[in-house]
């Protein structure tokens, strides 16, 4: 594929740099919004060609059309992305699937029957990342009080939580407004180059991530991604998608 020459060459600068230190930087890549086994997620899985990715799963799909699929792919590890993906927040304000004063209670009784129903599918899930990364202050304690371990988001959204991991997904393929479509090869190759920079000059080791979503990739899209991801096998280490051990939620009882 045509690629902006800039962008590609100081992208190569940037991990010369990381060679030159005797380093490698990671990378992660979550995939976002699967509900079923659906051609443009077989497309992903191609693309991926083994390598690890996290599938954040939302809870109310054929959940057993795609455990089914997904057990010819030991690379994917499943989050619970939320429990429906519905917005209920009135129009205006950032989309969210609780509305801003809901009850901890409810969140965590919807947030347990999403758990139960990828589990009781075979597809515990090993980390939760909450729709349109939002992270209001309730969540992390929900979580953490259900027995989660892990979280994804966007980086900033929040600080640490103690008893979750973060790990989170700052490169994002797509631009939103105004519907669904690929950012641009050399805006994502721009952005991935500042981002390791950051990581190199502050010493972190924490892997770049990569944000997709199978279901409404453009060609465009499809396109960065056959070129990027072998171009990416090689050049970074690629961590386990899974940090910590799969999430044990624990019973708990409706109110
Ligand atoms: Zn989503």
């Amino acid at each position: 594929m045509p690629l902006p020459s800039l962008a590609r060459l100081r992208l190569d600068a940037e991990l010369a740099h990381w060679a030159s230190a005797d380093r490698r930087p990671g990378l992660w890549w979550r995939d976002d919004d699967a509900r079923a086994a659906t051609p443009a997620l077989e497309r992903l899985l191609t693309t991926a060609a083994g390598l690890p990715l996290a599938l954040a799963v939302i809870p109310d799909g054929d959940l057993a059309g795609l455990a089914a699929h997904l057990t010819r792919h030991p690379n994917v590890t499943v989050g619970q992305h939320g429990v429906d993906h519905l917005n209920r927040r009135p129009e205006g304000q950032p989309a969210g699937e609780y509305a801003l004063d809901a009850d901890p209670d409810h969140m965590a009784v919807t947030i347990q029957a999403g758990w139960r129903a990828l589990t009781d599918h075979g597809l515990k899930p090993a980390f939760y990342t909450p729709p349109w990364n939002r992270l209001d202050a309730p969540l992390p304690g929900v979580l953490i009080d259900l027995g989660f371990t892990a979280l994804s988001a966007w980086p900033g959204e929040a600080g640490e939580h103690q008893g979750l991991a973060r790990r989170d997904a700052e490169i994002d393929l797509l631009r939103w407004k105004g519907g669904p479509r690929f950012r641009g090869t050399g805006r994502l190759l721009g952005q991935l180059r500042a981002v390791l920079e950051r990581r190199r000059v502050f010493g972190s080791d924490e892997p770049v991530g990569l944000l997709t979503h199978h279901l409404v990739h453009d060609e465009a899209s499809w396109r960065f991604l056959a070129w990027f991801i072998p171009y990416a096998r090689d050049r970074f280490d690629w961590p386990p998608a899974a940090p910590v051990a799969a999430a044990d939620v624990t019973a708990r009882q409706a109110a």
